[in-house]
């Protein structure tokens, strides 16, 4: 099988390495528009489920992911003139370019063609290839293209955010929540490697404006949110991956989904697909279950549109509770006023609690005490969980 992979990101990279593993024989190549060794972002976070999901398709990977992963430990809520809660639990962080780079290692060792700063269009005529993939991220051009037949539709968060490094080491995942005459600014952070941070600025859009991000350089932005943040950072410096050195990339959260996933033999996979708000960081695990997805299926069925069908099916089935705690979690995010002034043993446990469907359907004292007895008595704390997850989101929606 002749296959094209748009977009040289963890599902395109996966999915060229399974195709290889199914048979030798398959010609894969991958675009990306990147040079070798330059991508944004800083690290990701997963937990031992996105291991657990690759193993069975590819160790080899695995191990390699868990030699160049950074274990943290506990999370904590810092939030300005409290007490500091401690979470519990632990995951892994791992920059995002040491994953590409042994993606790409393997990948290349199986025979993928991988053709650097290539940037596709959306006109792919469909003879150049038996299945070309979208694997071309959140702002897919090939899914833009046909948008109306893949039936997009695509939320925009009100919150702004931007993702960036430091080199101070957050051995927990520490949110930190500072308030400033605009209103409430917060971080999310985890080290994802010995030396390095990933370190996340979010707030509501209406605090970056009043705090004049709107009219500031990118050097400017970043000395503001050193101060703002100085307790913190400990003297270190915040950094950014920006094309252009003039502007800080803020960023508003949009959430894709697709009614359908393929329109003739272009199939989407991993954010060109469904996107997930990154306060549940799940979108590299869910991105890597559509390239395992992917290939079963083509390998199960003979004929490429069942396959395709099977594979869509299947993935939007997966996608419904993901990314309906993904909604509920931006939301909690979107009204940080509503939590920020109770006690910081329930503000961090009303955090931990976001993704639950009641929580913004209850007055928030009440969910608190709510949750706190029925976490006492089992089975009715079963129910609760139940009752907290179920449901779906209503977030507006806004056909592109
Ligand atoms: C702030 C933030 C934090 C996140 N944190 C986490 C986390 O902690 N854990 C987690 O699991 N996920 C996290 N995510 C999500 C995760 O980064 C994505 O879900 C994941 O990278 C999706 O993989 P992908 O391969 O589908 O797309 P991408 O990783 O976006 O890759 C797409 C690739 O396509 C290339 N490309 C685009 N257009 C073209 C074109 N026209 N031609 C050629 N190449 C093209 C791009 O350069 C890119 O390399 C986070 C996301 C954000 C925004």
């Amino acid at each position: 099988m002749k296959v094209l992979c748009v977009g040289g990101g963890p599902a395109g990279l996966y999915f060229s390495i399974l195709m290889k593993l199914y048979d030798p024989a398959h010609e894969v190549t991958v675009f990306e528009r990147n040079p070798s060794g330059l991508t944004y972002g800083w690290g990701v976070v997963f937990w031992d489920d996105l291991l657990d999901s690759m193993r069975r398709s590819d160790p080899l990977t695995v191990r390699a992911i868990e030699q160049r992963s950074f274990r943290w430990v506990d999370q904590l809520v810092l939030v300005e003139g409290g007490q500091t809660v401690h979470l519990g639990g632990g995951g892994y962080g791992l920059g995002r370019q040491a994953l590409l780079d042994l993606l790409t290692e393997r990948a290349l060792g199986l025979g993928v063609r991988i053709m650097f700063e290539h940037e596709v269009d959306d006109r792919i005529p469909p003879d150049r290839a038996d299945l070309v993939i979208a694997c071309d991220g959140v702002n897919s051009r090939l899914r833009h293209r046909y948008q109306d037949q893949l039936q997009t539709s695509i939320v925009v968060g009100n919150n702004r955010y931007v993702w960036l490094g430091t080199g101070k080491v957050f051995e927990a995942f520490t949110f930190g929540f500072t308030e400033t005459p605009a209103g409430w600014i917060w971080f999310h952070a985890y080290a994802f490697n010995g030396e390095s941070s990933t370190f996340i600025v979010e707030c509501a859009r209406e605090t970056w404006a009043g705090l004049g991000f709107d009219g500031l350089s990118l050097d400017d932005s970043l000395r503001l949110l050193e101060r703002i943040f100085e307790r913190h950072l400990e003297g270190h410096r915040l950094v950014v991956h920006a094309r252009d050195h003039r502007t800080m990339p803020w960023l508003s959260f949009q959430t894709v989904s697709n009614r359908r996933w393929h329109h003739g033999n272009l199939v989407l996979m991993g954010d060109a697909a469904h996107t997930t708000h990154f306060t549940i960081g799940s979108g590299t695990k869910l991105a890597v279950e559509d390239a395992i997805a992917l290939a079963d299926r083509l390998h199960e069925h003979e004929e490429l549109p069942a396959a395709l069908e099977a594979y869509g099916a299947q993935r939007r089935a997966a996608l419904l509770l993901p990314q309906r705690e993904a909604a509920h979690s931006a939301q909690w995010f979107e009204h940080i006023p509503r939590y920020v002034g109770l006690p910081a043993p329930q503000f961090a446990t009303l955090l931990k609690q976001r993704r639950s469907l009641l929580l913004p359907r209850l007055p928030p004292r009440l969910y608190y005490h709510l949750h706190r007895a029925t976490e006492e008595i089992g089975v009715w704390g079963r129910l609760w969980e139940l009752a907290s997850s179920w449901g779906g989101a209503r977030y507006v929606r806004r056909r592109v």
